[in-house]
């Protein structure tokens, strides 16, 4: 019987996972494409039309609301609901796959909109909830988290007997010609660029400043870039399930120009997450500056360069040290080409597919709330090559 499939949100990566569905459209069946402004979701629906041929339906939602998720869910007859909303909704949409009895994927694990601080916790504690209503929630299918927790798995799978080091390695190489833009919802990435930095060693999160370390590295196909320690979601669960592991640390990349438009805007008290008084309104410094800054589904077509993100692991196999570099190169006019997206939202939105495609086959089953690593990383890191994310390794 032919599948039903409701993406939430039309986003930069809605638009990528909207597309990757209907060019799967053996698997997933009738699509519906819902997010809060319909129109968004109407350009959407059109261009993949043009593009791919295939006819997907549209609808609007109040996602922070669970009486009307639960009448679109029920509309649709959906058996996978992807949401690419943003993570203040996670909580809301996984009650309303609760309520009714579908499974549920996302890419972000849930922010309270008053606290700029990512934590699973909320979500975890949902695990008997979907464990009784008999439906799988699987957590941060994007890239990272996503992909790089699966590196991970494969890794510990395939390479080594323990991995003691992990550093995750996320380098955006690309330029879209703005002084400062960001490449996902900005809101959501000034928070987490701006939060004090955190990596675990020794079974303990040790905190810095904002950007406090800084290393150098040297990005296959894009060269030397300043990568900055950040306290990254997919540390969480990894921490839990790569055996022996004694440190993790994630670094991203990002240039002069950005940090300095950054320290600006903090100085300035633009990143503010609590709402001020402005000539009689209150307004949330931060939500007014995301209004100014370019959309990021804007940036595809104007963006060039590469991204390359990977996993670089230490550890031991057959009694002798190993190291070991899995990454992956998106070129962004390559993605856009494909499905009119930047690779930031691209190398988010195949990931979100392949999580529910391999959900729909019934090739990772389960029951319960799930992150990414606790399933069989082959098929995945297969569809990958297959779907426009190749991947390589390096032995080192
Ligand atoms: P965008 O801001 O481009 O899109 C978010 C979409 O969500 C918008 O279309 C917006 O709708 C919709 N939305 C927001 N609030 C609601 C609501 N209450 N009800 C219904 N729809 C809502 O973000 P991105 O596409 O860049 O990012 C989407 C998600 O992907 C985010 O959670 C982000 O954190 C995550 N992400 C994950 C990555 C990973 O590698 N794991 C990397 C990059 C992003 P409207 O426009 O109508 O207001």
């Amino acid at each position: 019987m032919s599948k039903k499939t409701l993406i939430i949100g039309a986003g930069g990566v809605g638009n990528v996972v909207a597309f990757k569905c209907a060019m799967n459209e053996a698997t997933f069946g009738a699509i519906t494409l819902a997010s809060r402004t319909v129109s968004k979701c109407e350009v959407i629906a059109s261009n993949i039309k043009q593009r791919t041929g295939v006819t997907i339906a549209t609808a609007t939602v109040d996602a922070d609301r669970v009486d009307e998720l639960i009448k679109l869910i029920e509309k649709c007859n959906a058996d996978i609901v992807i949401n690419v909303a943003l993570p203040y909704q996670d909580l809301t949409i996984m009650e309303a796959c609760i309520a009714t009895g579908v499974d549920y994927l996302d890419t972000a694990n849930y922010e309270h909109p008053d606290t700029a601080k990512f934590e699973y916790k909320e979500q975890w504690a949902k695990d008997d909830a979907f464990k009784e209503a008999g439906v799988m929630g699987l957590l941060g299918s994007g890239f990272d988290p996503g992909v790089t927790n699966l590196f991970c798995a494969y890794a510990q799978k395939h390479y080594f007997d323990e991995i003691h080091t992990i550093d995750i390695l996320d380098c955006n190489g690309g330029d879209h010609g703005y002084p400062f833009a960001t490449n996902f919802n900005p809101e959501i990435n000034l928070r987490e660029v701006s939060a004090k930095g955190r990596y675990w060693q020794e079974g303990k999160w040790i905190e810095t400043e904002p950007m406090e370390i800084m290393q150098v590295w040297d990005y296959p196909q894009i060269g030397k870039k300043d990568s900055y320690l950040l306290y990254h979601e997919e540390m969480e669960s990894l921490v839990k399930h790569i055996k022996g592991l004694k440190r993790i640390r994630f670094f991203m990349t990002f240039g002069q120009s950005y940090l300095t438009h950054l320290k600006c805007l903090e100085n300035v008290g633009m990143l503010g997450i609590k709402e001020v008084e402005h000539k009689g309104m209150k307004i949330v410094p931060m939500e007014f500056l995301a209004t100014l800054l370019p959309d990021p589904a804007s940036l595809g077509e104007r963006t060039v360069g590469k991204t390359n993100i990977g996993i670089y692991a230490k550890g031991i196999k057959d009694g002798k040290e190993k190291t070991v570099y899995i990454y992956q190169v998106s070129d962004h006019q390559k993605c856009y080409d494909e499905v009119m997206s930047q690779a930031v939202s691209y190398t988010t939105g195949v990931p979100a597919m392949i999580g529910a495609k391999l959900m729909l086959e019934g090739r990772w089953q389960g029951q319960g709330v799930f992150n990414i690593e606790e399933f069989d990383p082959d098929p995945f890191m297969e569809e990958l090559n297959q779907q426009g994310l190749p991947w390589q390794v390096e032995f080192l």
